[in-house]
């Protein structure tokens, strides 16, 4: 039995709506005192990943070792997906909650790791 290849009713590779996102923040920023600018999320595995404007661009990284290539907007009041392979925006279906992370984390974040000439380290 193997019905993986066969899912009719959200057939986009690379994304698993069924997967909720793993935190918050940044994985890896959040277990090496770092701090992102805008998160994404893995909509293959739910892995919280910073930006590629932010100082370590843990989203990309993580597309790049995993093979996930699709990425979710993990910002409210957005709602786009990205395809690091094909280096493309494109529709996807909606995902299990939450959307974004919480209104009242700061941006950019986390609270008290951010230094004062943060956008001296943007890319
Ligand atoms: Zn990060
Ligand atoms: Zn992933």
């Amino acid at each position: 039995m193997n019905d993986e290849d066969v899912r009719p009713d959200q057939g986009v590779p690379g994304i698993d709506p069924s997967v909720p996102p793993s935190g918050t923040g940044c994985v890896e920023c959040l277990a090496t005192d770092g701090w992102w600018f805008h998160l994404r999320r893995c909509a293959g595995c739910g892995h919280i990943g910073c930006c590629d404007t932010s100082p370590s661009q843990h989203a990309s990284h993580h597309a790049a070792t995993t093979g996930h290539p699709v990425v979710r907007t993990f910002e409210p009041d957005e709602d786009w997906f990205y395809d690091y392979a094909a280096d493309a925006y494109l529709e996807g279906p909606e995902l299990v909650p939450p959307q974004h992370h919480p209104h009242d984390q700061p941006v950019p974040g986390p609270t008290g790791r951010v230094p004062s000439d943060w956008e001296e380290h943007l890319h």
